[in-house]
């Protein structure tokens, strides 16, 4: 059953997560000769990286890949990372390779009728921990402290606050408005949920900075602290390491394996984050997942984007041993809500992992059709 069409979906949706903004992602849509079909994503972000990415798969990897067993799924990702090598350690070729794998990985499940856990060396977990992540955007620390609280009693033992988002929240940016923040959220959520704080892109901040709002924030027992400092300030990570007690967590801009050894061997980093839609899919993340754990190390799927990406995150996370939380948006959105029959919640703070072939998933393709832009 070889590969007879492979088509790419820019799209732009509405997220109700992120203060209404406007994200982008590209979907891509494979399809076997026997009308098989394997969905993958690409997280990227803005309308011409999708443009620029559905050009790589369409005009450039499609031809190579039409008339290929799907189900060889190593051996179409090193023939994609080798077509891109030129220009592709990273960037627009990584979010083509990442959507085809995570499609191909997709159809090899259908073919075979297995859910993808089983093809990823089986199920570690039967389920997973549920962690809500969050982008508060209210104007004070108590309707937010409020509104975490809320997502607490609906069942998750595990909350990420994102800070430097959109809306009116202002995190990230008064050092004493956000421990005065930290410390009523961990008043509302009592003192046994993981609460995590993750620094989002504006935020900046130099190591001692860093270093100081980490061990403000030990005294309200944060479980980690993601990316306080840029992603290549190495030698700023090795002194926030040595300094503080709380976990760090980074990684979620990178790209490739090769980033990700040297991120891993470095050796400060005690989560490391992955997107399947970013870090070349699939095949890729499994190779990262080995890697973290043999370096003793924890792996979070950065899945904060369609139910593709949470699928996939899903199977993987099921299947590694050194896994903390999944991630899950807390609201309602098109990209989980709207794009699958059956979307992803959690029950009383666990994920359910998919049984069925493939990710499991079933994608409505008049609502890819509905958020196709050109
Ligand atoms: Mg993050």
């Amino acid at each position: 059953m070889p590969i007879k069409y492979i088509k790419a979906f820019p799209l732009r949706y509405p997220e109700p997560n992120d203060h209404n903004n406007t994200r982008y992602i590209m979907l891509v849509r494979v399809e076997t000769d026997d009308g098989i079909i394997g969905w993958g994503e690409a997280i990227t972000m803005w309308p011409e990286a999708s443009r620029a990415a559905k050009i790589v798969v369409e005009d450039g990897l499609a031809p190579m890949l039409i008339g290929r067993d799907p189900c060889d799924t190593y051996g179409i990702w090193l023939a994609m990372k080798e077509h891109t090598w030129w220009y592709g350690e990273g960037g627009i070729a990584s979010f083509a390779v990442s959507a085809l794998d995570i499609a191909m990985w997709d159809l090899k499940g259908k073919i075979l009728g297995v859910p993808l856990y089983q093809l990823l060396g089986g199920k570690v977990h039967d389920r997973l921990r549920a962690c809500v992540s969050t982008h508060p955007s209210k104007p004070t620390i108590n309707e937010m402290a409020q509104e975490l609280a809320e997502h607490i009693e609906r069942g998750y033992t595990a909350l990420k606050v994102g800070f430097g988002k959109k809306g009116e929240a202002r995190l990230g940016f008064e050092p004493k408005r956000d421990i005065a923040f930290v410390q009523a959220v961990r008043e509302a959520i009592g003192d046994e949920v993981d609460f995590m704080v993750d620094y989002g892109h504006p935020v900046r901040m130099e190591v001692t900075q860093a270093i100081r709002m980490a061990r403000e924030f030990e005294r309200f027992n944060i479980r980690w602290i993601e990316d306080p400092l840029r992603t290549l300030d190495w030698e700023g990570y090795a002194q926030l390491r040595a300094a503080i007690q709380i976990q760090i967590a980074t990684g979620e801009d990178l790209w490739t394996i090769a980033d990700y050894r040297r991120l891993v061997r470095a050796g400060f980093a005690d989560v490391v984050l992955v997107d399947p839609g970013r870090a070349e899919g699939i095949t890729a993340y499994l190779k990262v997942q080995e890697l973290t754990a043999h370096a003793y190390q924890y792996i979070d799927a950065h899945a904060w984007s369609s139910a593709i990406i949470t699928a996939a995150s899903v199977h993987l996370t099921a299947c590694a041993s050194n896994y903390i939380i999944m991630e899950l948006k807390p609201f309602p959105n098109p990209m989980q809500h709207e794009l699958v029959s059956e979307p992803f919640e959690q029950q009383g703070g666990w994920i359910a992992v998919p049984t069925k072939p493939g990710l499991g998933i079933e994608v409505d393709e008049s609502v890819v059709q509905k958020y196709a832009h050109d």
